[in-house]
């Protein structure tokens, strides 16, 4: 039995980021950067306006009660079309480039119209105020997002705003999800005695697709050795990774690890020392590769979370491929009196306190569901209250 650590750093090993696509910047959502990408142009382009009101040159309006003709606009998206002279404002919008000769802008809510037309300053202005400079975000040439980063929202915006249309990442990760068992029914499905619903396909493909992956859920493996080396054969043509899920124990009709070595797959380990989860493997065929979690759904859950997304995340190209974590506070104690470490699920609130989601077992789907974080809790330990805890969290929650 191999440490979780030592089993993660061999699943990571043989795994390369899958190949590199231009997407328009809306379809690469998700996706991790396969280029740095420097700005086309400044931000802000030009020294622009960030309020409604009146350009001026300072110097001219450093106290209130200042009155001045003002015979040019400049609105967003225009220019003025002359300077600003002295001894004039300009009527300028929110957005619009500064008229030349212009250092300030008042907003409007400290102004009046004369009825003359001419405007009354009611405060003074110092200079660049309410003025945005040009380059302030960035300038031309800087490197604004990096190799392997992960495109969400705000990256993807700012990618628009500094001149990019498409960027250079990497595909979509195709993970093909398979689950093993003669007792299992689609869900939804009458079952016969004996039978159980399939919750593990769902669980699987919800949760690679919340991590970005492509997913592609196929039938059932059998619990019959050479029905699992067809599906087994077949899954591999068809994505970057395969996950299964039951049928990889030490049991009479565990299939899925004779399957894969009548197959010439080479098996990298079998069994890691964690609590739920045990029997997960790892292994590689024609450069194809398959990870075989436990079919208790907890157990099945946990193993995905701890090593099948690092293992997306690496495929997929990202900089960071460990799991997102938050640290908190027991609020009651947590302990765990085996003998191997155990990934707990807990409730995170929002103020930071941490308990137990519930009842541990790796057949309880009720605790999981409650559940949103793990934490690592080590053999033989018996944490009180008050304990920080370190919690680990999966896409979604
Ligand atoms: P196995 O690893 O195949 O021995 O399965 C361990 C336990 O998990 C058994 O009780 C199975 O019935 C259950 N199980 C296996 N696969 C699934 C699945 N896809 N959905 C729900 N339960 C499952
Ligand atoms: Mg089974």
């Amino acid at each position: 039995m191999i440490t979780y650590e030592d089993a993660l750093e061999r699943v990571l090993k043989p795994l390369l980021a899958v190949p590199v696509v231009s997407l328009s910047l809306t379809e690469a959502l998700g996706c991790c950067l396969a280029e740095d990408v420097s700005a086309l142009v400044d931000l802000p382009g030009f020294d622009t306006a960030s309020m409604d009101g009146y350009a001026v040159r300072a110097g001219e309006v450093s106290r209130s009660g200042v009155v001045l003709p003002c015979r040019l606009e400049v609105a967003a998206g225009r220019v003025a079309d002359r300077s600003l002279e002295s001894g004039e404002c300009a009527r300028i919008l929110t957005g619009a480039p500064m008229p030349a000769g212009s250092d300030a802008v008042v907003m409007q809510e400290d102004t009046e119209r004369e009825p003359d037309g001419r405007i009354r300053f009611n405060d003074g202005v110092k200079p660049w105020e309410n003025v945005r400079f040009r380059g302030e975000d960035f300038r031309m040439g800087t490197r604004v997002l990096a190799v392997g980063q992960r495109l969400g929202p705000p990256q993807l915006a700012l990618a628009a705003a500094a001149g990019r249309a498409e960027l250079r990442v990497h595909r979509k990760v195709r993970v093909v999800v398979a689950s093993s068992g003669d007792e299992l029914r689609s869900p939804g499905a009458t079952l016969a005695p004996g039978q159980i619903h399939d919750s593990n396909s769902v669980l699987l493909t919800t949760l690679f697709r919340s991590a970005g992956a492509e997913v592609i859920q196929v039938p059932t493996l059998p619990d019959q050795l050479e029905a699992t080396m067809a599906g087994l054969e077949s899954a591999l043509s068809m994505g970057d990774l395969v996950i299964t899920a039951g049928g990889a124990s030490v049991g009479d009709r565990d299939f899925l690890r004779p399957a894969w070595e009548r197959l010439g797959g080479q098996l990298d380990f079998f069994k890691v020392a964690i609590k739920p989860g045990k029997p997960v493997f790892f292994g590689t065929l024609r450069g194809g590769h398959l990870i075989g979690l436990p079919g208790n759904p907890v157990s099945a859950f946990v193993t995905a979370i701890l090593m099948a997304l690092p293992a997306l995340r690496r495929l997929q190209g990202s900089a960071e491929v460990g799991l997102p974590a938050t640290v908190g506070t027991l609020s009651v104690p947590l302990s765990n009196p085996g003998l191997r470490r155990h990934f707990m699920r807990v409730i995170l609130e929002e103020s930071g306190q941490v308990r137990s989601a519930g009842v541990q077992a790796s057949h309880i789907l009720l605790s999981m569901a409650r559940s949103n974080g793990l934490v690592d809790v080590p053999p033989s330990t018996e944490w009180p209250a008050g304990t920080p805890v370190r919690v680990l969290r999966w896409p979604g929650v």
